[in-house]
């Protein structure tokens, strides 16, 4: 009966896929309109203002610009909340899914991972809201500005990895006060919002660390395609599995039987694509180029990428995880701004 076990296992696993698929790309798009309607009313403030200074209305200026901001931020956090209180009860849903069909089957795998889901998507929820709740305040203080979109050239080098699985006009780049957020000096990702601290990722700049903004895009990848339960399992990785969360993190968890990128935890998640970005290499003809992101223009016809880190080539690991990327499909209407 062990076949019948696993093959009902299977089935309620992928069924609890599909429906995870459909009602998450539902709350997608809602949650992208909302933060769309907020960063065009805080342009629009903001556009107010430059006019007021030409009129020679400094004062106004500051007000309207404060204004636009806080809209700007308050549409974030109900977007954020929609999205997080949506992808919650899409968890629930699938982990009730999974947990049944783990006591049917009696999967003990299938029922721990819809306890997972059930977890994972309240933690994310709640410590998402609250840390978009946290931005607001800072705005309205104010110790911060909402971020600005990415740069043509940041556009084109994240194009490059993602192609159009990533909603990059639904990207905020903060590269100024972070406030609390400052608590610490690394890079952190909030939603759509990518905190630099100070970081210069420009691509243009050999003296930049464009990777950096690589890792952080990750885990706006991981926000859009899985919404906010992502954070819950980061959380997770960060406090039970330290050592993934560096450079070459990923091996711990190919040591640990996890074998695919979409069995990485989120920090090796990351940290792969930041290092095939850093040491990939392309072969065109006799020529071979590494680094700056070569490897994810492969074609698999003239252009040919490998991967090797410490010795060991992770080529086909590299691949598998290009086509996981790119195969989302992405629902956001920001995508075509
Ligand atoms: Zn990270």
């Amino acid at each position: 009966m062990k076949w019948l076990s696993r093959a009902i296992a299977a089935i309620v696993d992928a069924f609890a896929d599909v429906v995870d698929a459909i009602l998450t790309a539902v709350v997608e798009f809602a949650s992208d309109l909302i933060e769309m309607i907020g960063h065009g009313l805080g342009a629009f403030f903001r556009w107010l203002a430059d006019y007021a200074e030409e009129g020679d209305h400094g004062n106004n200026a500051a007000a309207l610009r404060w204004i636009g901001n806080v809209i700007e931020s308050a549409f974030g956090l109900v977007a954020t909340a929609v999205k997080a209180v949506g992808s919650f009860a899409i968890d629930l849903i699938t982990g009730a899914i999974r947990i049944a069909g783990g006591i049917l089957s009696l999967n003990g795998k299938l029922f721990l991972e819809g306890l997972d889901d059930t977890v994972s998507g309240f933690v994310g929820a709640v410590a998402i809201i609250f840390l978009k709740f946290v931005e607001l305040l800072q705005t309205i203080v104010p110790v911060e500005q909402p971020g600005r979109p990415l740069t043509p050239a940041e556009r084109d080098m994240l194009r490059r990895i993602y192609r159009h699985s990533l909603s990059l006009g639904a990207i905020r780049v903060n590269d100024r006060t972070s406030g609390f957020f400052s608590v610490n000096p690394w890079p952190f990702t909030l939603g759509n919002t990518i905190f630099l601290k100070g970081e210069n990722v420009d691509p243009a700049d050999p003296a930049g660390n464009p990777f950096v903004l690589v890792h952080e895009s990750v885990h706006v990848w991981q926000y859009q395609h899985e919404g906010s339960s992502y954070i819950g399992r980061a959380l997770g990785n960060a406090a039970f599995e330290p050592a993934t969360n560096t450079n070459g993190g990923w091996l711990v968890d190919i040591a640990a039987g996890r074998l695919r990128w979409t069995d990485f935890g989120k920090e090796a998640q990351a940290w792969f694509v930041e290092d095939v970005f850093t040491v990939g290499q392309l072969t065109s003809g006799s020529a071979t180029a590494s680094g700056h992101g070569v490897f994810f223009d492969a074609d698999g016809a003239g252009n040919i990428g490998s991967f090797v880190w410490s010795s060991v080539d992770h080529t086909a690991l590299a691949n598998d995880a290009v086509v996981a990327i790119r195969r989302r499909v992405n629902f956001r209407l920001s995508q075509f701004l």
